[in-house]
């Protein structure tokens, strides 16, 4: 991965820091996006972001205005002095952004799952002086992500950096996506050169935890933020529950820049390591809930068959599967990991006999 040390990062350096993208999810009408655009506090706000084709989960849902959007924000940057960004997630799409002269592309996070889209994009776009950003994949694979960036490379884009938008681990009930901020600092660390920046709408999915999170990646060192912003959230056509109105953008921002003019490098630190603690934690709960649950089906078959609640074969295959785990991971302490599934086991039986 030598040449992601080649990666140009000056173009990061010709915005001020951190460099502020802003925007609706969507583009919906043209006053919609004169209307946020003029709003958007262009003492921060450098960049204008709006999608225009919009990757949903079901059919049948808003799936962006398509070309004419390109159009509308035209408008906006002509009035508004911004530049302009928009996710493009097939060769049409960046071959319509280019023709309109957008100034920078991003690949969202379901494209850059497939290494497909990506290099149909990079080819594409290949020589272009633009600015092409990759958002993470959904999956917490980094290498796929990197792959991503090397497509683009290899096609002559230098000017590249990444979008941390967090990663579908398991259902979280705290944040859309999960942020994993531990896997992006080591990212940092190893390739300082790579810009990135962090997008905490679709972290939380959660205009209430905007602030935190923002706050959170201005701390770790981000070079930026690219934040969601609508008029009208609640009568947004799509992520209605993420967007903040500009006025409140520039609240947050007010907060947490007001003293903070300079960057800092990718630190890693206690609140780092607490933060990816509380992840953890969340995980391991949800995973105990599912094991109590289908423990409490075991039960009902147990009950029907009239089989014995205790099963002493089965607790010591149980064991023996465990101390194969902890060898597979390099765990030393297999008694720690031994005791800690003897109380798991304990609850399940009681759950078992109700
Ligand atoms: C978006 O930025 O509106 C978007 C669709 O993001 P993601 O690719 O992170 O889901
Ligand atoms: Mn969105």
């Amino acid at each position: 991965m030598d040449f992601l040390n080649k990666i140009n990062n000056k173009w990061i350096k010709k915005f001020s820091y951190p460099l502020i993208i802003a925007g609706p999810c969507s583009a919906e009408s043209e006053e919609q996006i004169i209307k946020i655009s003029t709003k958007l506090n262009k003492d921060y706000v450098e960049v204008f972001r709006a999608g225009i084709w919009k990757p949903r989960t079901k059919p049948g849902l808003f799936e962006g205005v398509g070309e004419k959007g390109l159009k509308w924000m035209l408008k906006a940057k002509k009035k508004n002095k911004l530049l302009l960004a928009t996710e493009i997630a097939n060769k049409e799409h960046a071959k319509l952004a280019l023709e309109y002269d957008i100034d920078i592309l991003w690949i969202g996070a379901r494209s850059t799952c497939n290494p497909f889209t990506v290099q149909e994009i990079a080819d594409t776009l290949k020589n272009t002086k633009k600015i092409i950003l990759i958002k993470n994949p959904l999956n917490l694979d980094i290498n796929l992500w990197l792959g991503g960036v090397q497509r683009l490379f290899n096609n002559n884009i230098k000017n590249i950096g990444l979008i941390h938008r967090g990663f579908n681990i398991f259902p979280s009930k705290i944040y859309r996506n999960l942020p994993c901020w531990l896997e992006i600092l080591n990212l940092k660390e190893k390739y300082p050169n790579l810009p990135i920046i962090c997008d905490p709408s679709h972290i939380t999915g959660n205009s209430k935890l905007i602030y935190k999170i923002s706050k959170k990646a201005i701390n770790f060192g981000y070079d930026g933020l690219m934040i969601e912003t609508h008029n009208k959230p609640e009568e947004a056509l799509s992520d209605q529950l993420q967007q903040i109105k500009p006025e409140k953008l520039t609240k947050i921002l007010n907060k947490i820049l007001l003293n903070k003019k300079k960057k800092e490098n990718f630190l890693k630190n206690l609140k780092l390591y607490r933060s990816n603690i509380l992840e953890i934690d969340e995980n391991i709960i949800y995973n105990l809930k599912n094991r109590l649950e289908t423990s409490k089906e075991i039960g009902k078959i147990k009950k029907i068959k009239k089989i014995e609640i205790l099963q002493k074969k089965r607790m010591l295959n149980l064991k023996k599967f465990y101390k194969n785990i902890c060898k597979i991971y390099g765990i030393e302490d297999e008694y720690f990991i031994q005791k800690i599934f003897e109380k798991i086991q304990k609850k399940s039986l009681e759950i078992q006999k109700i």
